[in-house]
């Protein structure tokens, strides 16, 4: 399935102001809004796509991550993110309810009918930072990361209520879990409606708390989480595991787990985006007699085969041995750079011997053109 493009969906431009996004996206909830188009399923669809683009474009890191990678810079867990399921209707309520909860609930044109899923909690988000080493970012890798983190109390069945069931029916707003304020102001008399906050919206209060979690309906847990890390991943990128993170209280849905990538640096190859530099250093002999070398790659090793004659600062690209992408288009090169020791303390014998190299017509500097283009070389190289 094709995912429409974020700044379409809301009808903005790419340099929108955070302002005009969210002006945007409060235009079209409301034109979607499920209580203005009930049983409409192209209008819901509509509204979750709504949130979903406004829940990337609202959020700097995301809507950075958008703008470089398109959808796939978002969706990097398999599980992550808005890749599988999406939002539930009663996600969008209890992320972006502010937005338009006025709207709905101020004029009481829509209020009357609105569910409890706008008082719908959300836990919060964990964070985690994941280590990796080179060979692991080449390949992606299976982690099991070890949290402490809210789950929903076992005892009560993360109600809250001991057994439960040990529940009595506000008597401030008689169950509906919403409160009607009037009040007077120069558009004439308005009606507010509210979360009833004596029971928080739920209607009905515990009467006998859960002994385990102390009527939160939640206890701090151990958990061992699998995460699939996708290779060609960086330093600094982010993954959401949806639902991962902490529950909520007494009911709702759990926040996200976020896990931020670190790198490992190789202790001989080093990250240039997906290619990989490496410093050879050959010796005088092999460079002037040429030579087959052995030199790391992020997997293993592999021979290269320097040609007699390999001047100092020759590069040799070594094509699909860097890593791969992260959106898997392609994969990086290596890059090698040939350097040749000069030796630096010599016995007598060597130093008559280089000497004696010194009278021979063919020691004396003449590089040909190629080699006497070495900035623009390295330009091409580095392109
Ligand atoms: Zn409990
Ligand atoms: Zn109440």
């Amino acid at each position: 399935m094709g995912k429409r493009d974020y700044y379409e969906i809301l009808d903005v431009s790419k340099s929108a102001s955070k302002e005009d996004i969210k002006k945007a996206y409060r235009k079209q909830a409301l034109k979607y809004h499920p209580d203005k188009n009930p049983g409409d399923k192209n209008a819901e669809e509509k509204f979750k796509e709504a949130a979903e683009a406004y829940e990337v474009l609202s959020d700097d890191d995301k809507r950075a991550r958008y703008d470089r990678f398109g959808h796939a810079g978002l969706g990097a867990a398999a599980d992550g993110g808005f890749g599988g399921g999406g939002m539930t209707i009663e996600d969008i309520f209890s992320s972006f309810g502010d937005i338009f909860g006025d709207a709905f609930g101020g004029f009481g044109g829509f209020g009357g009918s609105r569910r409890t899923s706008r008082t719908v909690r959300k836990g919060s988000n964990l964070r985690v930072k994941v280590k990796l080493n080179l060979q692991e970012i080449a390949t992606g890798a299976e982690k099991k990361i070890k949290v402490n983190k809210y789950v929903s109390c076992s005892s009560c069945g993360g109600t809250g209520a001991e057994g439960g069931s040990s529940y009595s029916t506000c008597s401030t707003c008689n169950g509906n879990g919403q409160v009607t304020r009037v009040s007077n102001t120069f558009l004439g008399q308005m009606q507010t409606v509210t979360t009833c906050p004596t029971c928080g919206g739920e209607g009905k209060n515990i009467t006998n708390k859960c002994t385990k979690c102390y009527g939160e309906g939640i206890v701090k847990e151990e958990e061992i989480i699998p995460i699939s890390i996708p290779a060609g991943v960086a330093e600094g990128m982010q993954m959401t595991v949806a639902g991962k993170g902490n529950a909520a209280r007494r009911g709702g849905v759990n926040g996200d787990l976020l896990v931020m990538i670190q790198e490992e640096p190789h202790p001989q190859l080093i990250r240039d985006g997906n290619d990989l530099l490496y410093n050879l250093h050959i010796s005088i002999p092999q460079a002037s007699l040429g030579s087959a070398v052995e030199i790391p790659t992020v997997e293993s090793k592999v021979k290269i085969k320097i040609e007699p004659g390999t001047q100092p600062g020759k590069i040799l690209r070594l094509r699909n041995k860097g890593l791969p992408d992260v959106n898997g288009y392609k994969r990086g090169d290596l890059l090698v750079s040939i350097n040749v020791w000069i030796p630096k303390n010599l016995t007598r014998e060597e130093q008559k011997l280089i000497e004696k190299f010194g009278d021979s017509p063919n020691f004396i500097p003449h590089p040909d053109k190629s080699e006497m283009n070495f900035f623009e070389r390295m330009r091409g190289y580095f392109k």
